[in-house]
């Protein structure tokens, strides 16, 4: 029997370079993702844009690129006890690659909700989140948080997630109704890699402004919270610029792109807007009044992203279309 799994991809609000800190973050999962259409096998076999994977049922084998994602979250699965049996089917995707919106943490979240159906094998939401952001490291080496995954895993519809890092204990804030949000690709290709393993380093290293950003940041987070919570909305302007400054400044992660187009955003009507994700390139994020949305969405070249629920099987009725797709 064919089943077929789903896993968003994410848009963090505020708190940026905190997750990995033990801080605390407020992301929300997007009504574009990743969903694999499978049946049991005794390998894993899977093939996104025509492009293979074929390795064991434990991660084991020489899987390249795209391939190095389902095969670490396998790894990391067994490790956790899972029973060997495989999956063969197909990867489809709306969600844009590269882009900061967490197409690595949605393709490892929809494998590993797969590989654990067909093996029968009970995985708590937030573990099976630590194990695919193992897997991230495990696949292609970035030492991630713990963000996107959990994002990605305990989305809900209407609500941003507010997840302490540290201890990992999370709660919902509702979103506003009057708030739309809207996500602007930089077009710049988040390839810094190394630029996000140096960041941690000197954060460990206790650099004076590093830790600034990761002090205020969180406070910003419970500010955002707070305004969120209480219904005032004209804070959020001041909370954002000054997360995307400190992430300028402090952090040095923004580019000139990623400046200009918060800029463009402010001019352009936006209540709130900052970079989101790891910077170096990738998306920022806008809050807008949700009669301003549209448009702002349309100068910007960006696009309107609801707060969605998070990964899960999908229903046979909705198997023929992608939830995300218009
Ligand atoms: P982001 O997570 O911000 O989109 P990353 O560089 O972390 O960017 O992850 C992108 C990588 O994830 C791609 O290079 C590819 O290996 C993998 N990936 C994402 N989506 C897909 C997909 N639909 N099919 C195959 N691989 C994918
Ligand atoms: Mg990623």
């Amino acid at each position: 029997m064919q089943r077929s799994f789903w896993a968003p991809g994410r848009v963090n609000l505020i708190g940026d370079h905190t997750d990995y800190a033990g801080g605390v973050v407020l992301p929300i999962a997007v009504e574009f993702g990743i969903r694999v259409d499978i049946e049991p096998s005794e390998r894993i076999a899977l093939t996104s844009d025509g492009r293979a994977v074929d390795v064991a049922p434990d991660g084991t084998g020489t899987p390249d690129r795209w391939g190095r994602y389902p095969a670490a979250v396998a790894a990391e699965l067994a490790e956790l006890g899972r029973p060997a049996i495989g999956i063969r089917g197909v990867v489809e995707s709306n969600l844009p690659i590269g882009t900061g919106l967490s197409s690595s943490a949605a393709l490892e979240v929809a494998v590993a909700l797969a590989l654990c159906a067909v093996a029968d094998f009970a995985v708590a939401r937030m573990e099976l989140a630590l194990a695919c952001r193992r897997a991230e490291l495990r696949a292609v080496g970035v030492p991630c948080g713990i963000m996107d995954q959990a994002a990605s895993l305990l989305g809900r519809e209407g609500s941003a997630l507010l997840l302490d890092c540290r201890s990992l204990e999370y709660r919902y804030v509702p979103l506003p109704d009057e708030l739309a949000i809207v996500v602007v690709d930089s077009g710049e290709r988040q390839l810094e890699h190394t630029g996000y393993a140096d960041r941690q380093r000197e954060l460990a290293a206790g650099m004076p402004a590093r830790v600034r950003h990761v002090e205020t940041e969180n406070q910003r987070v419970r500010d955002t919270v707070k305004a969120l919570e209480g219904g005032e909305i004209g804070e959020l302007g001041r909370l954002f610029r000054s997360s995307h400054e400190s992430l300028r400044d402090d952090y040095e992660v923004s580019t000139p792109e990623l400046d200009r187009l918060v800029e463009h955003a402010y001019d352009a009507g936006a209540l709130a807007a900052r970079l989101t994700g790891g910077g170096f390139g990738g998306s920022i994020v806008v809050l807008a009044a949700q009669s301003r949305a549209g448009t702002i969405a349309d100068q910007l070249g960006g696009r309107v992203v609801r707060a969605s629920a998070g990964a899960r099987e999908l229903t046979p009725r909705r198997m023929g279309s992608l939830p995300g797709r218009a």
